[in-house]
């Protein structure tokens, strides 16, 4: 029978790394930030959001995602009226992308926010990837262009690590990311 994955992680731990040598194997894999980027470029989403949220979050047909993500990072109820929009739009991609994939062995979701959405409980296992803060500070202090302060408030925006772990099948700890793979190994012969 067909076993999914949920893999989730918090922000520079390296999740989408682990997707990524995921992929690699075969897996199929959907990556739900990808895919809330693609469903806020179709223009029903983009209207619906532009009703929502005024019209100048709208410029030539195109969403200004920082703007929204400004508007709703310490509101709430902002986030909750973005996500009921985008949220559903997202799970008929992902209904479509499962009866694509029927015949896999494995299937493995990848969001930041698998936990915090409450999503976790529709996979039968959870893979957590950790890392030290300051670590996966230092990693997105590289990766992006952005400070350490904004790093610092989206990770207290999200569940802590301990958190994610107490309701998790699996953690990997990615220091060393040819031991993390070794693990996912393993864990893919567990299961
Ligand atoms: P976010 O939630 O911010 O998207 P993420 O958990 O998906 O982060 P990645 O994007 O996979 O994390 O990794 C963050 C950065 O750290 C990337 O530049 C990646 O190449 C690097 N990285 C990931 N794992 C390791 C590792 N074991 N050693 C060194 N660098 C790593």
């Amino acid at each position: 029978m067909q076993k999914s994955i949920g893999l989730t992680g918090g922000i520079g731990s390296g999740k989408t790394t682990i997707a990524n040598y995921l992929a690699s194997l075969g897996i199929p894999v959907y990556i739900a930030d990808d895919a809330g980027k693609k469903v806020m470029q179709q223009q029903e989403i983009i209207k619906a959001i532009q009703q929502k949220f005024g019209s100048d979050i709208v410029k030539e047909n195109q969403l200004n995602r920082a703007r929204l993500a400004e508007i709703v990072f310490n509101n709430p109820d902002r986030l909750k009226e973005l996500n009921a929009i985008v949220h559903p739009a997202v799970r008929k991609d992902y209904k479509k992308w499962l009866a694509e994939h029927t015949d896999a062995p494995f299937l493995v979701y990848e969001s930041a926010i698998l936990f915090e959405s409450g999503s976790y409980k529709d996979f039968d296992y959870v893979i957590t990837i950790t890392a030290p803060l300051e670590v996966r500070v230092s990693r997105v202090l590289q990766r992006d262009d952005t400070e350490r302060e904004q790093v610092m408030k989206r990770i207290n925006a999200q569940w802590t690590d301990d958190q994610r772990v107490s309701k998790s099948d699996f953690v990997i700890e990615n220091i060393d990311i040819d031991l993390a793979k070794s693990e996912i190994n393993k864990i893919l012969k567990i299961l």
